[in-house]
């Protein structure tokens, strides 16, 4: 009851055209009315985002995912009823009702139903689409905590307070244009289970439109153990092998703890002004993609 009278203030701010940062299980999100593009415009503003860098759009449901698409085929049908709610990005084509701006004027829309409850609550008292980015101003990393929002953007944008996220990195994204599978964003899901769980397909990994990005201040190093540090004036993120610095954290050695950990980590380290931070690279496997990818762009 609580709830749904303090999620009332926020829905009625995104319906009347303004922002609010909200929790979903991936990062915090940036949200505004996603069929209003003025309001949508305030995100690229606020965050200093490249109108070239399309948005996604949350929905709260596979039905009202398909109102704003053109296509919808079978791939999207197991795809959706398999990971959603959940960190998994669908690319169609768009309906006209979705502005260009939401896209960065490409013909297709991200999409999809994110898994944290007051995300999908928001999304339904709003009663529209939400278009949301991480919660961050442009290359920096992204908000895990609606304490990192507030740290970022101060009092220029409501934040809803859900807790620190689960899943920790951002969607995986992956494009169904034409009955092609394509992982544009590799993430927690992986391109195996996708085409697993769709028919197999062409699929061709897409690299991200702006290497660097997920950034802390501090310079970032990512190195395969500690004999590779520096020195030992700075902090090292290990997971598999202790090296000896000034400040040293051991991270979880399966992937999902480690993804959920990850940009908390870096948001601390950041903040206690270490001259470098080390990450030690993880393994080389599947499932340890998406936070290889996270790595690699938010090294220095
Ligand atoms: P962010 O919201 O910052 O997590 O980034 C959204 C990401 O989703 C972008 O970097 C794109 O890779 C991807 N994306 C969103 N919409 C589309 C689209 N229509 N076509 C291709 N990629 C998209
Ligand atoms: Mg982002």
């Amino acid at each position: 009851m609580e709830k749904t009278i303090s999620l009332n203030k926020y829905a009625g701010i995104l319906r009347s055209g303004g922002l609010v940062a909200f929790p979903t299980e991936t990062v915090y999100g940036l949200g505004a009315n996603a069929l209003d593009a003025a309001a949508v415009e305030k995100i690229f503003r606020l965050k200093g985002r490249p109108s070239t860098s399309p948005l996604i759009v949350h929905v709260s449901s596979i039905e009202m995912a398909k109102r704003y698409v053109t296509e919808w085929p079978p791939q999207a049908e197991e795809l959706a009823k398999k990971y959603w709610p959940g960190p998994l990005t669908i690319v169609l084509p768009k309906t006209p009702e979705i502005p260009d701006i939401v896209t960065a004027g490409l013909p297709t829309v991200g999409i999809r139903v994110p898994a944290h409850p007051i995300a999908r609550q928001l999304i339904e008292e709003a009663g529209v689409p939400i278009a949301a980015p991480s919660a961050n101003r442009f290359t920096h990393l992204s908000p895990t905590t609606a304490q990192h929002v507030r740290d970022e953007f101060g009092d220029a944008v409501e934040v809803i307070d859900g807790g620190p996220t689960e899943v920790g990195i951002e969607s995986t994204v992956v494009s169904l244009v034409g009955g092609q599978i394509t992982l544009l964003r590799p993430g927690m899901i992986s391109l195996g289970e996708i085409e697993q769980a769709a028919a197999p397909g062409g699929s061709h990994p897409a690299p991200g439109m702006h290497e660097r990005h997920y950034s802390p201040r501090t310079r970032l190093l990512l190195v395969e153990g500690p004999k590779q540090l520096p020195d030992r004036s700075g902090a090292y993120v290990w997971w598999n092998e202790a090296g000896l610095t000034a400040r040293s954290i051991r991270m979880p050695d399966d992937p999902a703890h480690y993804a959920a950990r990850l940009y908390a980590v870096l948001h601390q380290l950041d903040q206690e002004r270490w001259p470098w931070i080390a990450v030690e690279a993880p393994p080389d496997k599947p499932e340890w993609a998406a936070i290889a990818d996270r790595l690699r762009r938010a090294r220095s």
